[in-house]
């Protein structure tokens, strides 16, 4: 049987060191369990990536080991981020990259919420 071990986290990412205050960030929201800020290359008027503040490499990692308080008050953050936004009427997008083939290119955990404008299909 395979056995499927815990990727290892990289305390370097860019993500864990803005954590860490290290790297400053255009933060929108900070709770518990999440920080929420402005990607630094926005892809649409309302570009922002929500993290845990646990060590968690993917959202894989994530949703197999995060411990359930952790889970919760994660997804309840970005809800609150959508609405803070004043996103919730007209609606977003939310999307996490996950691994090489999925494109992920930081390796800490983060949503991406989308916004701002109409946006087009979903192309794999
Ligand atoms: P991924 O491809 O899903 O891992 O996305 C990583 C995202 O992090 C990209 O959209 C980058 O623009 C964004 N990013 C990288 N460095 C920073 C930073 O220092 N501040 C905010 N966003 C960043």
């Amino acid at each position: 049987m395979a056995v499927t071990g815990k990727p290892p986290y990289e305390e370097g990412n860019i993500f864990a060191r803005i954590l860490r205050g290290e790297i400053p960030c255009r933060k929108v929201h900070e709770d518990e369990h999440a920080l929420a800020f402005h990607d630094i290359a926005p892809q649409a008027p309302v570009h922002v990536l929500v993290i845990p503040k646990g060590p968690y490499v993917s959202f894989a990692d994530f949703a197999a080991t995060a411990p359930a308080e952790e889970l919760a008050g994660f997804w309840r953050a970005v809800g609150l981020v959508a609405r803070q936004l004043g996103l919730e009427d007209s609606g977003y997008r939310l999307l996490s990259n996950m691994g090489p083939d999925g494109g992920q290119e930081v390796g800490h955990f983060h949503v991406h919420l989308f916004g701002g404008r109409r946006l087009g299909r979903m192309v794999p």
